[in-house]
């Protein structure tokens, strides 16, 4: 018998030590944007995601306020998808008069 003089366990009783992971799960808020015109459903307003694109709609009336201790805005907008944008909105207001441009910009 060894031990001699101290604690000696069987093996079923011996002494087991446990590793405990913590795993840290940011979270995160998620906004269902849904197109007015379709019906089709994007996560914040960010269409036809994929790994460093998306495509998104914005045509909106602000009117703003800023003063020294603070501000904000209110107006008009609507959700709009971009099919809906390039079927049906951007032919309604080039028929109203209005001239829409290509923008584009590199960063
Ligand atoms: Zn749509």
């Amino acid at each position: 018998m060894s031990g001699r003089g101290g604690w000696c366990y069987p093996p079923s009783m011996a002494i087991k030590t446990h590793t405990t992971k913590k795993t840290v799960v940011q979270e995160s808020t998620h906004t269902l944007v849904v197109c007015d015109g379709c019906g089709a459903e994007s996560d914040d307003g960010r269409w036809n995601p994929q790994n460093f694109e998306h495509d998104s709609v914005k045509l909106s009336l602000r009117h703003k306020t800023y003063y020294p201790e603070g501000g904000g805005f209110r107006g008009i907008t609507f959700d709009c998808c971009p099919k809906c944008f390039r079927e049906k909105v951007q032919p309604a207001i080039e028929a109203l008069g209005f001239k829409t441009r290509e923008i584009d910009s590199d960063y």
